[in-house]
C-alpha cells in the first residue's frame, strides 16, 4: 500500500538560499532559511507543528477539540491550517495593531478571530491572557474541549526548532557554519537553532537581532529589562523573557532600527527576488553585523521568516514609509 503525505509534510526542509548582496558586501557567505515558502507562509508553521504534535502526544487535545492561541498572526495561520488538516477548530486572539493582510489570511482559514486592543503583558487584557482565559472557559463548559497552545512559554516550540530547524541548517551547510543570527518573538527559533548548532560546534556564534522598541538586546547586554523606540516590524521583539527565550545561548545582541533593516528588505526584493517581511530585514541586518565582526570568509545563517505581501500596505507603501522616516525605494515612487 502506498502511503501519501499529509498537510504537515510541507512544513520544514526549506531551501537555504544565498543572499548575494549581503555576501558580497561582507566577504562572507550569508545564507538564509526560506521560511516564506512554508504552506502557511512563515517560520511559525514549524512552531505550530511542534506545539500541536506535542499536545497530541501528551493527550492534551482531543479529536474535534479547539486549538486556542494568542498570536501576532503567523502562528495562528499555521495552527489554523494544521487544525483544518487534522479536524480541530481554531480560535485566535490577536492584537488589532497587526497587518490587515495577516488578519484577512487568518479569517480565510475559517479560524475564529478575536481582535483585541494592544496592551502591555502585565495588563490582564493582553491577548495572551485573554486566549488563556478563553481556553479555560471552554474547558469549564466542556472539560477537555480546548487546548491553549501557549507558544511563548511552552518550550515544545524551542524543542521543535532544536530537533529540526537547527539540524537542517547543519546538514545544508555540511557543518560549515560560523554564526547564526535572528530576531526573537517567542525566542523559539533563536533558542532552538542556537542550542542545536552550538551542541555540534561550541565555537559557533549566536546573535540576536532585536528590533527597536524591544527590551531583549539591552537585557542581554546589560541585564536591564527596558524597551525604547519602536519598529514597524511585526511578530518580533519582547518586553519580557519568555520561557522559550530563557535558554537561548546568545553571544551578541544588537538593537536594529527600521532605517537600517527596511532598505535591506527592499533591496532583497528588487535585486534578488526575495519578497519578505520586516523581521527578515532585521535578521539580514543582524547577519551583516555579525559578518563584519567575524570578518571575511565566514558563513552566517539567518532566516527569511515570512513573505512581504503580508505587509504590502506598510512595507511597500511610499506614504507609510515616508511617515516613518524610512527611505522610499525609487521603483515605488
Ligand atoms: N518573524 C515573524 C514574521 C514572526 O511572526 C515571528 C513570530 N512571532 C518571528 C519572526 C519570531 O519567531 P520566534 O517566535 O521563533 O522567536
Amino acid at each position: 500500500m502506498t502511503t501519501h503525505a499529509t498537510f504537515s509534510a510541507g512544513i520544514g526542509h526549506t531551501p537555504l538560499v544565498r543572499l548575494r548582496q549581503a555576501s558580497e558586501a561582507t566577504g562572507c557567505e550569508i545564507l538564509a532559511k526560506a521560511e516564506f515558502l512554508s504552506p502557511g507562509g512563515s517560520v511559525k508553521d514549524r512552531t505550530a507543528l511542534g506545539l500541536l504534535d506535542d499536545a497530541e502526544r501528551r493527550g492534551l487535545i482531543r479529536p474535534g477539540g479547539s486549538i486556542v492561541e494568542g498570536t501576532a498572526g503567523n502562528t495562528g495561520i499555521g495552527l489554523a491550517l494544521l487544525g483544518n488538516s487534522r479536524g480541530y477548530r481554531t480560535v485566535i486572539v490577536m492584537p488589532d495593531t497587526q497587518s490587515r493582510e495577516k488578519i484577512d489570511a487568518l479569517r480565510v482559514t475559517g479560524a475564529e478571530v478575536r481582535l483585541v486592543p494592544a496592551v502591555p503583558f502585565k495588563d490582564p487584557k493582553h491577548y495572551v491572557h485573554i486566549a488563556r482565559a478563553l481556553a479555560g472557559e471552554l474547558n469549564a463548559t466542556s472539560p477537555g474541549s480546548a487546548w491553549f497552545a501557549n507558544q511563548f512559554d511552552n518550550t515544545a516550540n524551542r524543542d521543535w526548532h532544536e530537533a529540526h530547524t537547527g539540524p537542517e541548517i547543519w546538514e545544508q551547510t555540511s557543518g560549515n557554519v560560523d554564526g547564526f543570527v535572528c530576531a526573537a518573538g517567542t525566542g523559539g527559533t533563536l533558542a532552538g537553532v542556537g542550542r542545536a548548532l552550538k551542541a555540534r560546534n561550541p565555537a559557533l556564534r549566536v546573535a540576536l537581532a532585536d528590533p527597536a522598541g524591544s527590551a531583549l538586546a539591552r537585557f542581554i547586554n546589560t541585564g536591564e529589562l527596558v524597551a525604547e523606540g519602536s519598529s514597524i516590524s511585526e511578530g518580533i521583539g519582547s518586553s519580557r523573557i519568555t520561557a522559550n527565550f530563557a535558554d537561548a545561548p546568545v553571544d551578541r545582541a544588537w538593537s536594529i532600527e527600521d532605517t537600517e533593516s527596511v532598505p535591506l528588505l527592499h533591496a532583497l526584493l528588487r535585486d534578488e527576488g526575495y519578497c519578505v517581511g520586516g523581521s527578515s530585514g532585521v535578521n539580514v541586518a543582524g547577519a551583516i553585523r555579525l559578518a563584519r565582526e567575524l570578518g571575511p570568509g565566514h558563513t552566517i545563517v539567518t532566516v527569511l521568516c515570512d513573505g512581504g505581501m503580508r505587509y504590502q500596505a506598510k512595507l511597500f507603501n511610499p506614504d507609510f514609509l515616508r511617515g516613518k522616516g524610512i527611505p522610499v525605494p525609487d521603483w515605488l515612487v
